[in-house]
């Protein structure tokens, strides 16, 4: 059978979103595709001297209510339908939070993990190059996503800023602290994810303090939830990698299986846990399953099989629609991508903001004003979820709908 692709599964989300909130009809069809995507290549110099070339994307997905944004990936399987896809999910994701932001997303189809660090700074060098008309931090706002970091966003800055002849701080953000990026954005998706989690605890009366969670993926989202959950008292009994699992009922220190996985390459191994696949993983009983990795892991094949008592998804689009209507009718609520992981992008604004002033703030500041953001966004989403007795994704994308609707109406065209 076949499974449904990202873009496929995103439409899916969103019709069922603009019939509930009665979408203008027109509007609807202009949001059921994006506003323009650029396929580039990219020809690097290998450090043995050969060419080689890399395909590049960038989707901006619509622009009614600002700049697009969104982040660049790094992965052997990006492709076309995975970028516009994930730019659409940014495109809700800016509205659901209320920034004023359109939404984009990039990717090079390349393994970074078989590449030497010159040529990884070529292929992000050259992605620049490709799309410098295109971007800009009025225009279009890149930042890191799998695979990418503080590091190629300084590497991005400063090719912009060559061909552009001055410095340009705001036309990435995620960059490293001492050039302009912001305190706080590393942790930014994990630490939104976070204050989601405990909100939704609160929400579906469970106590944060000795409630369980199992985190799919160790990355810079997974791996920074998974800390600041233990912070919170939370016991986090499993987590993975793209290798595998590592499972204790009687919860893992976040911190020492970081330790483990920096020293070892992979969270399996680690010492008192028990390996398990990434598949046992998203089945376990617990009280939090936090997906935390790539699309397409809940679907239609395990959704009867997931034995939480709630989904807060880190990742971006892990639950396919057919897994949705599943874990909906089994109760189990989902806290959606669009929400839960907004944590990055509402910080990435933050950076933006202060390189437009040149006024910078402190950590403790950024993470007050990134729970603020994240709480609202969360009630609001709540409320419409009750008020119209719908799943928290569907409202999530009314409230998205709603505010581009009203946007692109408004600007007429
Ligand atoms: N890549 C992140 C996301 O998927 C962050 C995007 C951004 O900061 O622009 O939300």
């Amino acid at each position: 059978m076949k499974t449904i692709t990202p873009f496929q599964a995103m439409l899916k989300q969103l019709d069922t979103a603009a019939g509930e909130a009665r979408l203008d009809p027109a509007i609807h069809a202009a949001l059921r595709q994006p506003m323009r995507t650029l396929i580039a290549s990219i020809p690097i110099k290998t450090c043995s001297g050969e060419l080689q070339v890399f395909t590049a994307y960038r989707c901006q997905y619509n622009n009614a209510l600002g700049p697009t944004k969104g982040g660049i990936r790094y992965n052997p399987n990006v492709d076309l339908d995975e970028v516009e896809a994930l730019a659409g999910w940014m495109t809700w994701k800016c509205a659901a939070l209320g920034l004023p932001y359109g939404g984009a997303k990039g990717g090079v189809q390349c393994d970074p993990k078989a590449l030497g660090a010159r040529e990884v700074e070529s292929i992000s060098r050259g992605y620049v190059r490709a799309m410098a008309e295109w971007i800009g931090p009025d225009e279009d706002i890149p930042a890191p996503d799998m695979n990418t970091n503080e590091q190629t966003m300084a590497w991005m800055m400063d090719e912009y800023s060559k061909i552009e002849g001055k410095l340009v701080p705001g036309v990435v953000t995620g960059k490293p602290v001492s050039l302009q990026g912001s305190h706080g954005r590393k942790s930014a998706t994990g630490r939104g994810g976070m204050f989601t989690t405990l909100k939704a605890c609160a929400a579906f009366r469970m106590k944060p303090s000795g409630s369980t969670v199992a985190v799919q993926g160790f990355g810079n989202v997974g791996s920074f939830a998974a800390q600041l959950l233990h912070d919170k008292r939370c016991k986090v009994v499993a987590v993975s990698d793209s290798r595998g699992g590592a499972y204790n009922p009687k919860g893992l220190d976040p911190y020492k299986v970081a330790e483990h996985k920096e020293k070892t390459g992979s969270v399996l191994g680690f010492k008192g846990a028990k390996d398990i696949t990434n598949k046992d993983l998203l089945e376990l009983k617990c009280d939090v399953l936090v997906p935390a990795a790539l699309e397409n892991q809940i679907t239609r094949e395990n959704a009867g099989n997931v034995r939480a008592r709630m989904v807060v998804e880190l990742a971006n689009g892990p639950t396919t629609p057919d897994a949705d209507r599943v874990l909906h009718e089994k109760g189990i609520p989902v806290v959606p991508d669009i929400l839960a992981n907004a944590g990055g992008v509402t910080v990435s604004y933050f950076e933006w903001l202060q390189n437009r002033v040149g006024e910078y703030w402190g950590e403790d500041e950024v993470n007050c004003r990134l729970k603020q953001k994240m709480e609202n966004a969360f009630d609001a989403v709540l409320r419409v979820s009750k008020q119209r007795e719908i799943p928290m994704r569907t409202a999530a994308y009314y409230i998205a709908l709603k505010r581009i609707e009203e946007a692109m109406l408004m600007r007429g065209s």
